[in-house]
């Protein structure tokens, strides 16, 4: 029997796509967004040098706000108002004019939010092994940019050591849970913080923090710190930024290591916050580090190799919070900045 792809191709598709209709001011609504047809219905063929993929998971990350405003806050430029919304996703290969993919070849890497996406950019693509033993969805997960950026960020910015004390916020999310069972597997001591009492069941229950709280439920915060940690805070995995990384820096140990990953709770906001700790960082030698998955991607085939064996192992979870459907796709975003994901959030557009 021919494979699905080999009857895709040369047919036209109509091709719906999920756009941005204007740039965004403020935390971003379901009505920023919408689903279209694209104008004509499109040819299934690989345009000279690119892929033609069929889209079957996409990814939805909060440094994706950043891309919807049109002065450039973010590291990478804004969407264009009325194109699909650009992002990582799973993918498969429907035709390729490129040597280095073939039709029903799995791919991993930036697609666009629509059924069908031809990719220029072939080089930023990853082929997937499939494993049966592992979700396909978690591409754009715990083996994707969220779980890189766990890894990276823990082991080389935060430079942990066995028996240190750790504190991940929005520990919940596609980043932090995998912070914290990696500092459980090291040998830390690690507390988790998320908006929800469902959240901190999952994370003392399922995700195996030592200890975790509500923030939402904390009037304040650094006064909630000091009880979690009585001696202090070796490493903040920062995924908040705000009243919470201020707080934080209030409850650090001397030589403690903030890992400044994500700002979620900023992305929205022009105002400006004083910090009222920032002298502790002298007094107790804080080291504070931003970073970007980016750079260290040198170190991702060693991050596919240790996560894939720890999942297998049955020494971590993951935790995804699935959506169906492009139609779906705007609500799963801006749940994100109020926390409706438990987990990963990913829209499943098509099965394979
Ligand atoms: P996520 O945690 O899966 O989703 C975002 C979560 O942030 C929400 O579920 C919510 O959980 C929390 N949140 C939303 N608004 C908040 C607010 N105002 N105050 C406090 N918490 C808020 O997202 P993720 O993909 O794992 O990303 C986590 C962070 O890492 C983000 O800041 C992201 O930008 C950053 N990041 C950085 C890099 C890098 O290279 N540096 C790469 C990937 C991600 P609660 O229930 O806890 O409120």
């Amino acid at each position: 029997m021919e494979k699905k792809e080999d009857e895709l191709v040369g047919k036209t598709a109509e091709n719906k796509k999920v756009v941005l209709k204007n740039y965004v001011n403020g935390t971003p609504i379901e009505t920023d967004m919408e689903v279209r047809k694209h104008g004509n219905p499109i040819k299934l063929e690989a345009p000279k040098a690119s892929v033609l993929v069929k889209n079957l998971y996409l990814s939805c990350d909060p440094y994706m706000r950043g891309r919807m405003q049109d002065f450039h806050k973010s590291y990478v430029p804004p969407f264009s108002p009325g194109s699909a919304i650009e992002g990582f996703g799973v993918s498969k290969v429907v035709d390729s004019d490129d040597p280095n993919f073939k039709r029903g070849d799995l791919v991993t890497g930036l697609t666009s939010w629509e059924e069908y996406s031809v990719i220029r950019n072939t080089g930023q693509l990853r082929i997937i092994q499939q494993d049966d033993g592992i979700p396909l969805s978690y591409h754009v997960g715990l083996l994707g940019m969220p779980g890189f950026t766990a890894y990276a960020g823990f082991y080389e910015v935060c430079a942990p050591k066995k028996g240190e004390y750790v504190y991940v916020s929005a520990a919940a999310g596609a980043v932090g849970q995998l912070v914290g069972q990696l500092a459980k597997l090291h040998g830390c001591y690690v507390v988790g913080s998320a908006g929800t009492s469902q959240k901190v069941e999952i994370l003392k229950n399922k995700l195996g923090f030592d200890e975790a709280f509500n923030y939402k439920e904390e009037l304040d915060l650094e006064a909630t710190l000091a009880r979690y940690f009585a001696q202090g805070i070796d490493i903040y995995f920062d995924n908040v930024g705000g009243p919470m990384l201020d707080a934080a820096l209030g409850n650090m140990r001397v030589h403690g290591r903030v890992a400044v990953c994500g700002m979620v709770s900023q992305n929205s906001r022009t105002d400006t916050q004083s910090f009222r700790n920032m002298f502790g960082l002298i007094s107790k030698r804080i080291t504070i580090k931003g970073f970007l998955q980016s750079d260290f991607l040198h170190l991702y085939s060693r991050f596919l190799e240790d996560i894939t064996g720890y999942y297998k192992q049955g020494k971590i979870v993951y935790i995804e919070n699935m959506n169906d459907g492009l139609e779906s796709a705007a609500t799963a975003f801006v749940g994100l900045f109020s926390g409706k994901n438990v987990g990963k959030q990913v829209i499943r557009v098509a099965s394979e």
